[in-house]
């Protein structure tokens, strides 16, 4: 995986800049107390140029603040519950000699009672995920959690433990497992594996607790939903390198962890950064509902595809009365629309499937518990949690398109649409990874699409071909400066970023307009609640501030999770990675046939566009490419080039041989750091991949 690691290390910019840091300080802390509008230099910012939260931004928190159910204390308490031991390592080592998952960079969330620049909210979210150890949810069922984004659960099995979602890493899992076994455990083994849906921290890190041995020998299960190894990698692939630039911002990978820049992620700190791994399943849950036992204990199945992952699935435990509602019922709002970017979810069927995991099992539970934050006890809070997330959802779609249906577009609901205050009051339906904002846009988005219906934004122009009119009849960039300062200064800070943003896209160059929107987005950011909200604007502040990072990035695709990536998949994104520019003129029929899994391709280019068919071959091909699908996955992995599979006999060419090496000119290398904000972009340097790699680059957590 790329990892916040990997960038931060690249990053000269600031580096440097923090030679020069000192000399800001001083003057920093005797404004900062006088409470201004204007942009004061923050006392102990990790950038150079970061600003104090102004006035406005104090009285959004305070106002915030007052407003919160803070009286309401039980996630407090729950979490604390069944407590049996720390984890004393704040540093996870990779294998690899990095650190793989550091919690020591969060412990200042705990040293204040509040930060000025922290959402109270987000903040009080933040230090209930700070919590970092083995607990109890009832005797027999235990989790450890805060060694990653999502929480790994144990429960006794017949002879040993049945584990429930893996983390994202090996390294993570490992350490886990030994805290598990140093007080529970008693030295039993792994006995099954359910992986409850497709996202990578679900699933990322089983190496780390299974032999892949034992699991073709049969000796150990692993579990999950239909499908699921084809929704694994397939929602990162087609548009993975846009998705993996888009969570520099939703995942803020540049920010370092400070009070003015990443302070978690909601469903949990971070993202792990060990070895990621995939052992595929070897029984799938198939129906609905399915009863079945896993190493003696009775299980209980719900699919629910298509709410928060494309495949993923409930589990109810009779005999313990404990209900495991996966990632469909967490402490937060989750994403309808997730900002990294993916099809937007369906809140109604999310909710219906809440709705029925309620009037199954939720009338008989006495504890629920899931894969990230913690468990809720005793029949009234299971039933208040479920109720109120069940509505959460149902409520944002029904209202969402009420509005819609009375003319309000995707550019104004996130102003007027608002949760109902008695689900506003509970803290498990507040925004930590959605937010009501986003996700009321997504839902118009799945309805309706990005037409607001105007004309006007139909086929508009670019945003850099229509800034200099603008910038020309605001009177140029000084009067934009000008004014854009004081709107920032009288706390009108998304009027402000209309008209900077203007001239920042019209002048990309532009240094002062430059800074100042930063300090425009860093205000913005302070305030929002939701953590993607948050470093979305603090990453573009970054941006605009030091510029893309330079550097190498590290490209370490996964085998694993190459592996499955199926042979359409593969030859569909190939489609996608060639320029179609290159390919004007060229033609070809080109016949696919792996051997080993029987499976055989019929691929075209015409009309500069890429095609394949599975279960076809052309009758008169140019060339026919022989070569199992294990030997193609080396160069998938871009172990080795289709030019060496052929040269040493390992794929068998029939036919005109040259095609392949046109195609593989047309190939192009995406670049996992363009540029979103103008004038950022350095010289990049690419990493090279082989023309026939799949280059998913990694596993996206969610
Ligand atoms: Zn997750």
């Amino acid at each position: 995986m790329t990892t916040r690691r990997d960038f931060i290390k690249s990053v000269p910019a600031v580096g440097a800049a923090f030679a020069i840091a000192p000399r800001w300080l001083g003057e920093a802390s005797a404004q900062a107390q006088e409470g201004t509008g204007a942009a004061t230099p923050a006392d102990g910012h990790f950038h150079p140029k970061g600003k104090a939260p102004s006035k406005f931004t104090l009285e959004a928190l305070k106002n915030a603040k007052s407003t919160l159910p803070f009286a309401d204390t039980r996630d407090i308490e729950e979490q604390k519950k069944g407590f049996i031991a720390p984890m004393k390592e704040l540093k996870i080592k990779a294998d690899a000699g990095h650190v793989a998952w550091d919690m020591e960079r969060f412990r200042f969330l705990d040293e204040k009672e509040e930060f000025d620049s922290i959402h109270p909210s987000l903040h009080r979210q933040s230090k209930l995920n700070n919590n970092y150890g083995l607990y109890e949810v009832i005797p027999g069922i235990y989790q450890v959690r805060g060694f990653d984004l999502s929480d790994i659960t144990f429960v006794r099995g017949k002879t040993g433990w049945i584990v429930f979602d893996p983390l994202i890493s090996k390294e993570v899992v490992q350490a886990a497992w030994n805290l598990f076994q140093e007080h529970i455990g008693e030295g039993l083994p792994v006995s099954a594996v359910i992986y409850s849906h497709t996202h990578g921290d679900h699933w990322g890190g089983v190496r780390g607790i299974v032999d892949e041995d034992d699991v073709r020998s049969g000796k150990i299960a692993v579990i999950a939903p239909i499908d699921f190894m084809d929704f694994t990698v397939s929602e990162n692939v087609y548009a993975g390198n846009a998705m993996n630039r888009r969570l520099f911002y939703q995942y803020g990978i540049l920010l370092p962890a400070s009070p003015y820049g990443y302070v978690g992620q909601g469903l949990g700190q971070a993202v792990s950064a060990g070895a990621v791994g995939l052992i595929a399943p070897t029984r799938y849950v198939e129906k609905a509902i399915e009863e079945f036992e896993v190493d003696g204990v009775r299980m209980v199945f719900q699919n629910t595809p298509n709410t928060e992952a494309p495949r993923e699935m409930n589990t109810y435990i009779p005999d313990m009365k404990a209900l495991w509602m996966a990632e469909n019922v967490t402490s937060t709002l989750h994403n309808i629309y997730t900002l990294r970017g993916a099809p937007v979810r369906d809140p109604l069927r999310w909710s219906k499937y809440i709705d029925e995991a309620l009037h199954r099992f939720g009338f008989e539970a006495e504890v629920m518990f899931a894969s990230h934050h913690w468990p809720r006890w005793g029949k009234d809070r299971i039933q208040e949690v479920l109720r109120g997330q069940r509505d959460l959802y149902a409520h944002m779609n029904n209202q969402v398109l009420h509005l819609a249906n009375q003319g309000v577009t995707i550019n104004e609901i996130h102003n007027v649409y608002e949760v109902p205050k008695g689900l506003q009051e509970k803290w498990f339906c507040r925004g930590y990874h959605g937010s009501p904002q986003h996700n009321s846009r997504g839902v118009i988005q799945r309805y309706l699409g990005f037409w607001d219906c105007n004309p006007t934004t139909l086929i508009p122009l670019s945003p850099a071909e229509s800034a200099p009119l603008y910038v020309e009849m605001m009177g140029g960039s000084e009067k934009i400066l000008a004014r854009g300062r004081e709107l920032h200064d009288e706390g009108q800070y998304l009027l402000a970023s209309e008209i900077v943003n203007k001239l920042v896209q019209a002048e990309p160059d532009n240094e002062p307009a430059k800074d100042l929107l930063a300090d425009i987005f860093e205000q913005v950011g302070y305030q929002q609640e939701n953590p993607g909200l948050r470093n979305s604007f603090l990453a573009a502040a970054f941006e605009l501030r030091s510029g893309i990072p330079q550097g190498e990035t590290a490209d370490s695709s996964s085998p694993d999770v190459i592996r499955a990536m199926s042979t359409e998949l593969f030859l569909n994104f190939l489609g996608i990675r060639m320029d179609s520019r290159e390919a004007e003129g060229l033609s070809f029929t080109m016949n696919l046939i792996t051997p080993d899994n029987g499976e055989k391709f019929s691929i075209e280019l015409s009309n500069a566009t890429l095609t394949n068919i599975q279960g076809f071959l052309a009758d008169d091909p140019d060339l026919t490419l022989t070569i199992n699908r294990s030997d193609l996955e080396q160069t998938m992995i871009g172990a080795k080039t289709l030019e060496a599979q052929i040269a040493d006999g390992t794929a068998k060419v029939d036919g005109d041989a040259g095609i392949l090496k046109q195609l593989a000119a047309t190939m192009v290398d995406f670049d996992p750091r363009f540029e979103i904000m103008p004038g950022t972009k350095g010289r990049t340097e690419v990493a090279h991949a082989e023309p026939y790699e799949a280059v998913p680059r990694k596993t996206i957590a969610e």
